[in-house]
């Protein structure tokens, strides 16, 4: 482009008062407000600016329409929250980045109607004294795990830290060196025992570990036995690693506590329904772990939170020690968890009927066909859209049921008119946010975990993208 007609450009981009008498502003200021439209007007004439100087624009991107176009595009798009609904179509369950597991319609409608009114956190109502905040879960944790007591923290890499600071500061820990773990961003095990003041102690073999090897390190400076749940990789091949009876034993013998970090905090007994690989709060509890810890939003299916739960004295330890105070839970995890585990009291078939992530994973292979054959059916009438019905790997995630695939349905889709990748950022960046996996070179929308009543949603999105 010459100056001549960069110049020319230039003078077609209108003065910022103009535009802001115009009507179809005026509208714009009435659902925002004046000094919002003000200063995203000047950020785009601003960047339109800078386009033209470098010849990067059209002449109708500058036309009066076209700039108000672009500003509400640009006032919606700062009004969209970041923390936003997305549909599921990864066929993981429990998905980090989608805030792991999604709460039950109980849990949410006592969420919506407790926040907006002061709620009983820790005040004793009978004698109008400060009173226990871990109180109202503890009871309900003690009797579905068995447990003497429980406290509770803001997630469970926080109880594994304030669990080894509590119990085992400048002493031993004994670990598996098939369970030290990285569980993933920073959280390494032997990182977190350092963390925590006490020293490592790893035992065994990577692949092998015997119960006679704990027993053999076991000396009078030890202050814990921790088991880890290998969550995110499984050891196959030749392999043996100590059940936690017989860990259990080996600690009574030599008076050493046994902790186990379950991960995730199973209810309910899913080995017995196909899904092996996560083992039971209860079972560790009555085997004679002295304390379990397990995340609140991993299979238990309730808010993110860390439990510890076991010996009464040992969790009062937990509660008493500095490092409690600064990752205590606030009221929304309160409120959450209880209720997650009011469900967990009306029966096993039930809770899993009413909190979502564990109807997902075991979801049945029938309910999965039904939902892939009414999405076919809802993006097979779709032009220049191919569309193919495919058996797919889902996941538990975030580390439950490790290294384990759940066998899936899904619905493979493509289209010429624009390449996969540009598909699938489409579905993730409208409304709904629907975020997909790309495999194989086309976009795959894995059933499990779409509700039934997201399926028309998805269709309308398909629709619009691909302008049919
Ligand atoms: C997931 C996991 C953690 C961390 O739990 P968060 O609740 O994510 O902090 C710790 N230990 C094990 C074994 C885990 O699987």
């Amino acid at each position: 482009m010459t100056p001549t007609e960069i110049g020319a450009l230039l003078r077609k981009l209108p003065q910022v008062d103009r535009l802001v008498n115009s009507a179809a502003v005026e509208t714009l200021i009435d659902t925002h407000s004046r000094s919002l439209v003000l200063s995203e007007c000047r950020a785009l004439l601003d960047s339109l600016r800078a386009n033209a100087l470098a010849g990067e624009i059209a002449a109708d991107e500058l036309s009066e329409d076209s700039i108000i176009a672009q500003l509400g595009a640009r006032l919606s798009q700062r009004q969209m929250p970041y923390h936003r609904r997305v549909i599921n179509a990864t066929g993981v369950v429990l998905h980090t980045g989608l805030g792991r597991a999604p709460l039950a319609d109980e849990v949410t409608d006592a969420l919506v109607e407790q926040l907006r009114h002061p709620v009983r956190v820790e005040i004793d109502l009978e004698s109008g004294l400060r009173g226990s905040r871990d109180e109202g879960c503890a009871q309900l944790l003690k009797e579905l795990t068995g447990a003497e007591d429980a406290t509770i923290v803001n997630n469970n890499a926080g109880a594994t830290l304030l669990l080894l600071s509590a119990l085992a500061e400048d002493k031993e820990v004994l670990v598996s060196h098939g369970e030290l773990v990285e569980i993933g961003g920073s959280f390494r095990i032997p990182d977190i025992m350092e963390q925590g003041g006490a020293r490592l102690k790893a035992v065994g073999t990577t692949n092998r570990t015997r119960a006679s090897d704990y027993d053999k390190a076991c000396s009078s400076d030890s202050a814990m036995v921790l088991k880890v749940h290998t969550s995110n990789y499984r050891v196959v091949g030749f392999t043996e690693e100590a059940e936690i009876g017989e860990l259990c034993d080996i600690g009574k013998k030599h008076k050493v506590p046994v902790v186990h970090d379950m991960g995730s905090g199973c209810m309910v007994d899913l080995a017995s329904r196909g899904l092996r690989g996560e083992s039971w709060v209860r079972d560790s509890l009555e085997s004679g772990c002295a304390l379990v810890c397990f995340s609140g939003d991993k299979l238990l299916g309730g808010p993110q939170a860390g439990i510890i739960a076991g010996s009464a004295e040992l969790v009062q330890k937990c509660r008493k020690h500095p490092l409690y105070r600064a990752m205590r839970p606030g009221r929304m995890t309160y409120i959450a968890l209880e209720q997650t585990l009011r469900v967990y009291l009306r029966g096993e078939e039930e809770s899993i009927q009413a909190i979502p992530s564990l109807r997902r994973v075991l979801e049945s292979e029938e309910v999965l066909t039904e939902r892939q054959q009414l999405l076919l059916k809802e993006l097979d009438s779709l032009t220049d859209l191919v569309v193919q019905p495919l058996d797919h790997d889902g996941y538990a995630g975030s580390g439950s049921l490790p290294a384990r695939p759940i066998a899936s349905k899904g619905v493979q889709i493509t289209t010429s008119r624009m390449p996969v990748q540009e598909l699938a950022r489409l579905l993730r960046t409208g409304e709904p946010a629907i975020l997909p996996t790309v495999q194989d070179d086309a976009v795959i929308l894995d059933v499990r975990t779409i509700e039934k009543t997201e399926i028309a949603e998805i269709a309308a999105r398909v629709a619009e993208i691909v302008g049919s």
